[in-house]
């Protein structure tokens, strides 16, 4: 889609025993394979907005986000397994990391929503369906969906912006029964984590999870589940559809990207600046607001 060159995401400096090999660097993670075959998933500090990684890290965002996930795989069992082998790791990066098992990722993120809202939204305006599924007419920015919609997309290189893409082009892609199958699982993780959170007073619009495959076949949720870097939460309290929803997520890093004080073109191609305490602040505030309203626990 662009011709951007990809983003070098600066190689990740934890003093890691030996025999951890270092896998791969997301826009967000490092990925080790551990000793025993393994895999250390690492959420570092680093945030991400308009496909860049950020020169600024958020103090604490990867415990919070380890933290989150964590206490959502606990609440998803009995509808899917997930790679969580254990939360003993090495001391440098204690509380952002786990130990996963390492798995055949889907190509596919795999989108449900039960609100509009985001590329959702776009689609709709343009066609009254997402993904290739109809939708009734007089939705607006943040409305509430008659049912909960499976929204794939493509997995893009960082850099690239994910593609949303119809079921016909997943079954196309992973075979009928995979496809079916992660339908299904993202419906009922969805619908499952959307009540739990409305019982916190919050609305779980969407969410994108990722999921893999063990050696004898197993669908298998990965990732980091649930956290307002996947989804978006809003206080169902302040929910007004036809505008968009305060939230849980980067906000206050988007809207001084894209204010004159940055000083940035998000379509110039270039990196964007360092941000300013005062919004790095309130954007780990917003993290850890988040992790507190939904677990009721203090975030130490
Ligand atoms: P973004 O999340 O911003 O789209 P990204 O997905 O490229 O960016 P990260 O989230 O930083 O990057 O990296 C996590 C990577 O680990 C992803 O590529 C994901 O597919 C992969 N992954 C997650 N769980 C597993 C697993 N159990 N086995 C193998 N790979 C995994
Ligand atoms: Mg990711």
């Amino acid at each position: 889609m662009s011709d951007a060159v990809p983003q070098q995401i600066p190689a990740p400096d934890y003093d890691l025993p030996e025999g951890y090999r270092h896998a791969y660097s997301g826009k967000v993670r490092d990925l080790y394979e551990t000793p025993d075959g393994r895999m250390l998933f690492v959420a570092s500090d680093r945030i991400s907005a308009y496909d860049w990684v950020l020169p600024t890290p958020i103090p604490d965002k990867g415990r919070i986000l380890t933290a989150m996930s964590l206490w959502w795989f606990d609440r998803l069992t009995g509808i899917v397994p997930n790679h969580v082998v254990t939360t003993n790791v090495p001391a440098a990066v204690a509380r952002r990391a786990m130990v996963c098992e390492q798995l055949d990722m889907l190509p596919v993120e795999c989108v449900a929503r039960g609100y509009l809202a985001g590329s959702g939204l776009v689609e709709y305006d343009a066609s009254r369906s997402v993904c290739g599924v109809n939708l009734p007419p007089g939705l607006k920015d943040g409305s509430r969906l008659p049912k909960t919609i499976f929204t794939p997309a493509t997995k893009a290189a960082v850099g690239e912006h994910d593609e949303n893409v119809t079921f016909d082009e997943v079954v196309a892609a992973i075979g009928q029964d995979e496809a079916q199958t992660l339908r299904r699982l993202t419906v009922a993780v969805y619908e499952r984590a959307a009540g739990i959170a409305a019982d916190r007073g919050l609305i779980l619009a969407d969410t994108k999870l990722e999921f893999g495959t063990r050696a004898d076949g197993t669908v298998v949720l990965a990732d980091e589940v649930l956290t307002p870097d996947s989804s978006r939460y809003w206080p169902a309290d302040q929910w007004e559809p036809g505008h968009p929803q305060a939230s849980y997520d980067k906000q206050f890093v988007r809207d001084w990207l894209t204010s004159p004080a940055s000083g940035w073109d998000r379509h110039s191609g270039e990196a964007p600046p360092p941000l300013p305490d005062e919004v790095v602040e309130r954007t780990r505030d917003k993290y850890v607001e988040a992790y507190e309203r939904l677990t009721g626990k203090r975030f130490a």
